[in-house]
C-alpha cells in the first residue's frame, strides 16, 4: 500500500483559524496556563467510504494508516483496540500500516459506512515542530488547522466464498469533511470535546461530505508495524482521595491555601456534585501515563475543564516554586503544554475519554462552569504493549519503592517512542536517555521489538552525512546542533549492541550495521579522536565533567562495540579497524587527561566513564578505582553524577570491585540520591535529584519533570549484581548466563542505613524463566535459583567468612574453583538451593 495511491486532504476547510499565541510557544514561558483555553478548531479531518458486502462474504480485511493520529469506525463501531495509531515514526520516510479483520462488523444488507478521523498527532501537532508535514501547523501562524496535512489511506478487501475479491481502496470516490465532537486534539495540549455536536462516527450523514482529493506531498513508505502497538494497558484505576475546594484563604503566603469544602478517601471518593465555582482535585496515588475516563451529568452547555498535574502546591509560597494556593494543582512545570481536557456537555449523562492524545499525571483538577454531577472518574493506563519480563524485590521497603518508581517511569515513557517524559512540551525520543536506560528496561520488559522499531527511527532521522540526532524521530532536522551530541547520538551504536546482548538476536546488528558505520565515519572525519560533539555533558549533574571528556570516552566505547559487532558479523578487517581506532582514542584520552600519572579531571563521572568503558589498565586503572572510591567517601556517600554518570554508576562500581560503595549510594537517603526522592514522595523517577524537596519546594521550573526514567538505569545493576542475573557476551541472549549475586556485606555502614538482607528476582529470558533469590539462614548465605531448560549458568557464589564448600540441594561440594572469595561452578537446567 502506498500513500501515492491516494490521500484525502483538507481543502474542505470551513473554519477561520486565527492562530492563538500558543502556537508559537515551546519551552517554559510565563503565562496563565489555566486561562489559556483550548482553541476550537472546528473538529478533525474525516474520511469515509460506503461499500457493500455480498451475502456469501468470506472475509473483509482493512489495511489502514494515516498521517496524524487516527480512529476508524465501521457502522458506528470502533475498529481494533490499538491507540495513537499509526504511532510515531519519522513520517518523512515511513509510517506503519494496521490490518484488521472487519468481517464481523460488516453487514450484508445495505451499505457499510467506514468513517475515519485524523488528528494532527505526532505528525502535524506542535510536537512535530513542522518537521513532517510541509503544511505543518506548528510554529506557522498562517496555516489553518484544517490545512495541517492530515492524510488517510485505506484498502478494504472483500473476499467471497467463491474466491472473488473486491478491493475498495482510497480514491476520489471516497469522501471527506471536517467536524465531529472532538473539536481539537493535540499531543501536548489535550482534547476539546463538544458533546453538542453530531457524532460523526454514528451519524455521518449529519455532515456534508465532498470528494476527497489526491495528496501529493506524502513521501513516506507505508510498511508493516515493527514492535508492539500502543494499547490501553490497564483500565479503571480509581482515585485514592479527593478534595473539593472553593477559592483560597490567606495563610500568610503569596497564594494562600485552598478553602476546603470537603475531603473524601477511597474508591468512589471523586463522586458527587461539584458546584460552579468549586474545584475537585483527585489523587490517583501514583503518577502514570494515562487517559482520564469519566461519566458525568451537567446541564447543556456546561464546560468542564480537566487539568493534569504531577504535584500539588505545598504552601502557596512563590519562593518554594508554588504556582497557586496550597493544595491546588501545580502545573507550571508542564511549560507550554496545556495538557487538559475540555468537555462541553449536551445535557445528557455521558462517558468520555480522549481518543487522540495522552497525559502524564498523578492528579486531576476538575473545574466546571456550572454544577456537575460526577458519576465516576478513572484513569486508563496507556503505553506500548510490552511484555513484562522482570521483577525484583529486596528486604528494603524504600528500595522496593524505588524499583516500582523505575518501572512506572518505563511504562509511562515507552509509548511508541522511548520518551524523556510523558507530560510537558517534550515527550520526545531523546537518544541519550534511551541508551542510558535501555539496559534496565531490557530486564523489566521485552524491549527488543520496541527498540528495534526505534532504531528504524534513528536510521530514518540520521543525516546523509551519517550523524545521528539527539531526538529520534527527529523534530529538529534543520538544526545542526541537534546532531552528533556526545552520549546522546551514540545511542545509535549502543542500543543495538545492548539489545543483542540481552536477547541474542543478531538481526538488530545486521539491520543497523551500515548506519552505525556511517556514524562512526562521520564522527571521525569531522572531529577526529575527539569523538562526537560535546553538547549536554553530564546533564543535570551536581559536579562538572568537561563535555569533550565525555565525548572522547563515548567514542572509545563506540569503537569497542563496533569491534565486537564487526567480529560477530564476520567482518574481521572492520573489527581490526575499530580495535585500532579504540586504541588511538584511548591513547588520545591519556594524552589529554592524564599528566605525570595524575588524572586531570576528578569528578565521579570522570572516573566512572573510562572504567566503565575499559579504557584504563594497570596502575592507572587502580588509581582511578582508588580515587573514585575516595570521591564517593569524601562526598559522604552521596553521588554527584548527572544523566551520563548515573547511567553507569553502580554497574561500574561493581565492575571494579567497589560493591560496598554501590550499596552505600543505593541506600543513601540524603540529597542527592535515589532514595532521597523516594523520601520526598516520588512515585516515579524524577528529572532532577531535587525536583522537589520537602525542605525547599520545587526545583527550577524550566526543566522539572517528575517522570523521567534516566536515573532509573540503576535497576540494571540491581538485576545483574544484587540478584546476580547477568548475560554473558559469548552466549548473548542468555543461552548461557551468570548467576553472580553480590550480597550487601558492608562492614562500615553510613549513618542511617541498614544492610539489604534478602532479594528475590526473576527474569524471563528468551530461553525461559530465570529465578534468583538470596537470604540468610542462621549463618548461611542461601541462594535459590532456577536455570531454564537448554541453558546453563555459571554461578559465582560468594563465600562468607572463610568457608570453602557449598551445599547444593543437600549435597556438599568442595572441589570447585575459588576466585576472589567466590566459588565458581556450572549448573544445568533445574531448581537449586545453594548454601554456604
Ligand atoms: C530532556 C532530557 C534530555 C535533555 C538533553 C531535556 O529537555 O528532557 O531528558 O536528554 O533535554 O539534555
Amino acid at each position: 500500500m502506498k500513500f501515492g495511491r491516494f490521500i484525502m486532504n483538507s481543502d474542505c476547510a470551513t473554519v477561520d483559524n486565527s492562530f492563538s499565541w500558543l502556537e508559537k510557544r515551546w519551552g517554559y514561558w510565563k503565562f496563565d496556563r489555566r486561562a489559556a483555553d483550548l482553541y476550537d478548531r472546528g473538529g478533525l479531518v474525516a474520511f469515509r467510504d460506503k461499500f457493500v458486502v455480498p451475502e456469501n462474504v468470506k472475509s473483509v480485511k482493512l489495511t489502514v494508516t494515516a498521517l496524524g493520529v487516527f480512529e476508524v469506525y465501521i457502522n458506528g463501531k470502533r475498529i481494533g483496540n490499538d491507540e495513537m495509531k499509526p504511532g510515531w515514526t519519522d513520517y518523512r520516510f515511513r509510517v506503519f500500516e494496521f490490518d484488521y479483520d472487519i468481517t464481523d462488523l460488516c453487514r450484508t444488507s445495505g451499505e457499510n459506512n467506514l468513517v475515519a478521523c485524523v488528528a494532527p498527532g505526532w505528525y502535524a501537532g506542535r510536537i512535530a515542530n513542522a518537521t513532517y508535514s510541509n503544511k505543518g501547523a506548528a510554529l506557522r501562524a498562517d496555516v489553518t488547522a484544517t490545512d495541517n496535512g492530515a492524510a488517510f489511506c485505506a484498502e478494504i478487501t472483500v473476499t467471497d466464498n467463491d474466491g472473488h475479491t473486491t478491493v475498495f481502496a482510497t480514491d476520489e470516490s471516497w469522501e471527506t469533511t471536517f467536524g465531529g465532537r472532538v473539536r481539537t486534539s493535540e499531543v501536548w495540549d489535550g482534547e476539546l470535546f463538544d458533546a453538542r455536536e453530531n457524532d460523526i462516527f454514528k451519524n455521518p450523514d449529519s455532515y456534508e461530505w465532498k470528494h476527497a482529493s489526491f495528496c501529493d506531498y506524502a513521501t513516506c513508505s507505508i510498511v508493516p508495524h515493527v514492535g508492539e502497538t500502543v494499547k490501553i494497558k490497564r483500565k479503571d484505576l480509581s482515585p485514592v482521595s479527593a478534595v473539593v475546594y472553593n477559592g483560597s484563604n490567606d495563610n500568610g503566603t503569596d497564594f494562600g491555601e485552598i478553602n476546603l469544602v470537603s475531603k473524601r478517601l477511597g474508591k468512589g471518593c471523586e463522586r458527587g456534585t461539584v458546584k460552579a465555582g468549586e474545584k475537585l482535585v483527585i489523587d490517583f496515588g501514583v503518577e502514570f501515563t494515562a487517559r482520564p475516563r469519566f461519566k458525568l451529568y451537567a446541564p447543556k452547555d456546561t464546560k468542564v475543564r480537566v487539568y493534569c498535574g504531577e504535584m500539588l502546591n505545598d504552601s502557596g509560597l512563590i519562593s518554594r516554586g508554588n504556582d497557586g494556593p496550597k493544595g491546588s494543582l501545580y502545573i507550571d512545570n508542564y511549560r507550554s503544554a496545556l495538557s487538559r481536557i475540555e468537555y462541553i456537555s449536551n445535557g445528557e449523562v455521558a462517558e468520555y475519554s480522549p481518543a487522540y492524545t495522552f497525559f502524564g499525571y498523578r492528579y486531576l483538577e476538575i473545574v466546571p462552569d456550572n454544577d456537575v454531577e460526577i458519576l465516576y472518574i478513572v484513569s486508563d493506563i496507556i503505553g506500548s504493549d510490552l511484555k513484562r519480563t522482570g521483577k525484583i524485590e529486596t528486604s528494603n521497603a524504600e528500595v522496593n519503592k524505588l524499583i516500582d518508581n523505575i518501572y512506572r517511569g518505563l511504562e509511562s515513557n515507552y509509548l511508541s517512542v522511548p520518551s524523556d517524559c510523558p507530560q510537558r512540551d517534550e515527550r520526545l525520543g531523546w537518544t541519550g536517555d534511551t541508551q542510558i536506560f535501555c539496559g534496565a528496561a531490557a530486564y523489566f520488559v521485552n524491549a527488543y521489538g520496541f527498540l528495534s522499531k526505534w532504531m528504524g527511527d534513528m536510521r530514518d532521522s540520521q543525516l546523509e552525512s551519517g550523524s545521528y540526532p539527539f531526538v529520534a524521530p527527529t523534530t529538529f532536522p534543520e538544526n545542526k546542533k541537534s546532531y552528533s551530541a556526545g552520549a546522546w547520538a551514540d545511542a545509535g551504536v549502543i542500543v543495538p549492541y545492548k539489545m543483542w546482548l540481552m536477547y541474542g538476536d543478531k538481526s538488530i546488528l545486521e539491520d543497523n550495521y551500515a548506519s552505525m558505520e556511517k556514524y562512526m565515519d562521520y564522527v571521525y572525519t569531522t572531529n577526529g579522536l575527539e569523538g562526537p560533539m560535546p553538547h549536554f555533558g553530564d546533564w543535570l549533574a551536581y559536579e562538572d565533567t568537561p563535555k569533550n571528556y565525555i565525548s572522547i570516552c563515548y567514542f572509545s566505547y563506540d569503537a569497542t562495540i563496533m569491534e565486537k559487532v564487526s567480529n560477530l558479523l564476520s567482518k574481521p578487517e572492520r573489527a581490526e579497524y575499530y580495535a585500532k581506532l579504540r586504541a588511538d582514542v584511548n591513547g588520545y584520552y591519556i594524552n589529554q587527561f592524564v599528566e605525570n600519572g595524575e588524572f586531570k579531571v576528578k569528578s565521579q563521572t570522570a572516573y566512572i566513564l573510562p572504567l566503565a568503558f575499559d579504557m584504563l589498565e594497570g596502575e592507572l586503572k587502580e588509581k582511578a578505582v582508588a580515587e573514585l572510591k575516595a570521591r564517593i567517601v569524601d562526598n559522604d556517600y552521596t553521588l554527584a553524577t548527572g544523566f551520563v554518570g548515573t547511567g553507569l554508576l553502580n554497574q561500574t562500581l561493581s565492575k571494579v570491585g567497589l560493591d560496598d560503595e554501590a550499596y552505600s549510594l543505593l541506600l543513601q537517603t540524603r540529597d542527592p540520591s535515589w532514595l532521597y526522592s523516594v523520601r520526598q514522595g516520588a512515585t516515579t523517577v524524577w528529572e532532577r535529584w531535587n525536583s522537589y524537596t520537602l525542605e525547599n519546594g520545587f526545583g527550577a521550573v524550566s526543566m522539572n519533570s517528575f517522570n523521567h526514567y534516566a536515573y532509573g538505569a540503576v535497576a540494571e545493576w540491581m538485576f545483574a549484581s544484587i540478584a546476580g542475573i547477568k548475560p554473558i557476551e559469548e552466549y548473548a541472549g542468555f543461552e548461557k548466563f551468570m548467576l553472580a549475586p553480590i550480597p550487601d556485606t558492608r562492614e562500615s555502614i553510613p549513618e542511617g542505613q541498614e544492610r539489604i538482607t534478602s532479594v528475590k528476582a526473576e527474569f524471563e529470558s528468551k530461553m525461559g524463566l530465570v529465578k534468583a533469590a538470596w537470604c540468610y539462614e542462621n549463618d548461611e548465605f542461601v541462594y535459590s535459583v532456577t536455570v531454564p531448560e537448554n541453558t546453563e549458568a555459571t554461578v559465582f557464589f560468594p563465600l562468607l567468612s572463610d568457608k570453602k564448600s557449598v551445599n547444593i540441594n543437600g549435597l556438599d561440594f568442595a572441589e570447585f574453583n575459588i576466585e576472589n572469595g567466590k566459588m565458581i561452578f556450572n549448573l544445568g537446567a533445574g531448581e537449586y538451593v545453594i548454601k554456604s
